[in-house]
């Protein structure tokens, strides 16, 4: 398996048709020339299987880790894959009526180290919530992983270890080059785009026509 480079993720990346170009609203409300769908990536287990397996590689310098979760839905298969690679559970945590929560039976030990797993980090605000589950069970959150850490600052309050850091460009909408230009702005969630629920809040977007709404649905 072996390390990726950042540019080699970056190629894996590209050719799974995982970066989108064009206008895209983020969930910040900023808007971006630049959006990353890594389900795109993450529907083929080969590329799934090596970009985790050489995420856990660098997951080894956070220390021991005896479970992985992922937020639902982005965080689920690089939980799934990261548990695989370091031989360890792998939970994902969910939003019920809008608080990120357990279910299904997951439990986490008082005392277990708890690694949290993301597909791609923008704010942060979703591995909070699920750090703030694990300490509620009484575990220890030993830091975050991802594929892609696309934050603008380094301002986590916990250790954060990525396959890539990609600075990607964001405009407030009212100097928002793209929107001068005319370029009509997309909403991830769109039919085309896909969305990665795992870095938005919920009900923040009117459904797409004909495309039902996963967040929120009973299991
Ligand atoms: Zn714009």
């Amino acid at each position: 398996m072996g390390a990726l480079t950042g540019d080699q993720v970056l190629g894996l990346l590209r050719e799974a048709g995982a970066l989108l170009e064009g206008h895209f609203l983020l969930s910040s409300g900023l808007h971006s020339p630049r959006y990353i769908q890594c389900a795109r990536l993450l529907q083929h287990p080969a590329l799934a299987e090596r970009a985790c397996g050489a995420l856990a590689e660098k997951v080894r310098a956070l220390g021991a880790v005896d479970a992985v979760v992922g937020p639902a839905l982005g965080g689920i298969i690089v939980a799934y894959e990261l548990a695989r690679a370091l031989g360890v559970r792998g939970l994902f945590a969910e939003r019920e009526q809008g608080r990120m929560t357990l279910r299904r039976g997951f439990r986490i030990a008082p005392g277990e180290r708890v690694l949290i797993a993301e597909d791609v980090v923008t704010t942060g605000r979703s591995s909070l919530e699920v750090a703030a589950v694990v300490d509620a069970c009484g575990g220890n959150v030993v830091g975050v992983a991802c594929l892609v850490d696309r934050r603008a600052q380094d301002d986590l309050a916990l250790p954060l270890v990525s396959l890539v850091k990609m600075a990607i460009e964001t405009h407030p909408p009212e100097t928002c080059p793209l929107c001068r230009r005319g370029l009509p702005l997309v909403k991830p969630g769109s039919r085309d785009v896909g969305e990665s629920p795992s870095e938005m809040e919920a009900p923040r977007w009117p459904p797409c026509p004909g495309v039902p709404r996963t967040a929120g649905r009973p299991p």
